[in-house]
């Protein structure tokens, strides 16, 4: 059953509605600028960008950004109650801050717990805005679900870290003013346990990003080249070697904040109207994966409402993100699959020539960003099954092994 709200939580919930009425447009449907843009040129992507920016500055200015972050941080020094019942709110209206909010929530926590106080004088404001955009840089190319894998080389000479390495899959590195970062500082310990946390400015000449181009022509991915970087000591976050702590921050709201995306024009109301539109509403087998489809994301709706009425009473989740982020990304990959059905031969179409622009291709080729992004579906499910279901542990031989000493594939040896 859903929870009531207190009064002071309605008499939040109405402030929030009414500065939404005075700052935003209603969500009309599947013509909406907060679905993406609709073409994948790099024009199309940054001014999309900038309209995200746009709208988080807004908020910011309006007191509504971080609305559980402390005021001498530019939060509103509110409870996490309050910034689930201003998104419920939000949710109704034409706006999106993109992908910056998952920036927001990957960096916001880290720095807040883990960075000292001049770190969050200097970066916790102008990140919430959107005045300095953010990038993950962690995976690379031997190093993504085994992230502590990672070969990026932080040495420290003469106070300060250089930098020599690649990183790989990172989103929106081209609009990024800064990088946190995951490197080796020491390779004489165990894997975990020589890594750093460091805060980059990507706009260092030794900071090369070059775009990797999805199948369906977007560019939010890029891989990023060091070379000789320079980074102050005074820009590690927590203490020198102990950045796996930092990243655990990270990555426990990522898996989280993806699970929970629901709106949309990919949802089974839209797949009706289309197979409405296609002459194909009177197909049973049609009729039974739509119903399939919204039975999931009906499920999916009920654990949101759990989750976040375990953070409204002050507990923390424990393995739901992981369940929520694999049944999301698993019903977004049906409706995807139904979408294409319903056209039969014309599937094979493309962008401009194709139904609705192609958007149920294109939600078919997005399917691996759905299954991969914020940790594969196969170590989620094995999160669940270790922590959740009680299950043995996966065997780890490299525990007490000094990362200089392990094998690796692209040595055909040790990492040395
Ligand atoms: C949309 C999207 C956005 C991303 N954004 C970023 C970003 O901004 N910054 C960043 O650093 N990275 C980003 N990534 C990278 C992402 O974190 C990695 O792709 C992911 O962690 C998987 O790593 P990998 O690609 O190296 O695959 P691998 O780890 O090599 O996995 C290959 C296959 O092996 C399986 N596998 C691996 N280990 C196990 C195991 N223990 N048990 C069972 N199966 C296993 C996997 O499930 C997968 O099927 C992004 C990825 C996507 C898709």
């Amino acid at each position: 059953m859903k929870r009531k709200d207190t009064p002071e939580e309605a008499a939040f919930r109405s402030e929030a509605r009414s500065w939404l009425d005075a700052n935003a447009e209603l969500r009309r449907g599947e013509g909406d600028w907060s679905n993406g843009p609709r073409v994948h040129t790099h024009e199309a992507e940054a001014e999309y960008f900038d309209r995200c920016r746009t709208w988080q500055r807004t908020k910011f200015d309006g007191g509504w950004a971080c609305i559980a972050w402390p005021r001498k941080y530019g939060g509103r020094g509110g409870s996490a109650a309050q910034e689930i019942i201003y998104a419920q709110e939000e949710a109704a209206f034409d706006v999106t801050s993109g992908f910056l909010p998952a920036s927001i929530s990957l960096m916001g926590p880290a720095l807040m717990r883990h960075g000292n106080e001049a770190q969050r004088e200097r970066f916790l404001t102008p990140l919430q805005r959107g005045d300095e955009v953010w990038c993950q840089l962690f995976s690379e190319p031997e190093a993504g679900s085994d992230l502590a894998a990672l070969r990026t080389r932080a040495e420290l000479v003469d106070g300060e870290f250089i930098v020599n390495g690649q990183k790989l899959w990172t989103t929106s590195a081209q609009f990024a003013d800064y990088g946190f970062l995951l490197a080796r500082s020491n390779p004489d310990v165990p894997k975990h346990a020589g890594i750093s946390f460091l805060l980059v400015d990507m706009s260092d000449p030794g900071v090369d990003v070059r775009p990797l181009p999805t199948c369906k022509g977007d560019r939010h991915f890029n891989e990023v080249f060091f070379t000789d970087v320079r980074i102050p000591v005074s820009n590690v976050v927590g203490e020198i070697d102990g950045g796996w702590a930092v990243a655990k921050t990270t990555l426990a709201n990522e898996s989280m904040a993806i699970g929970s995306g629901r709106r949309g024009r990919d949802t089974t109301a839209a797949l009706v109207r289309f197979a409405r539109d296609r002459g194909r509403w009177s197909d049973p087998l049609t009729r039974q994966r739509v119903a399939t489809a919204y039975t999931q994301e009906r499920v999916l709706g009920f654990l949101q409402d759990k989750l976040q009425q375990a953070l409204l009473d002050g507990r923390s989740p424990d393995v739901d993100g992981s369940v929520m982020k694999v049944l999301w990304s698993e019903t977004r990959s049906l409706k995807a699959e139904i979408g294409l059905d319903i056209q039969g031969a014309e599937g094979l179409l493309f962008g401009g020539d194709a139904f609705d622009r192609g958007f149920w291709q294109e939600l078919v080729l997005d399917r691996p960003m759905g299954s991969i992004g914020g940790g594969t579906h196969e170590v989620h499910r094995n999160g669940i099954g270790e922590r959740a279901l009680g299950l043995p542990r996966e065997p780890r031989v490299d525990r007490e092994v000094a990362f200089r000493d392990l094998k690796t594939s692209m040595d055909g040896g040790t990492s040395k």
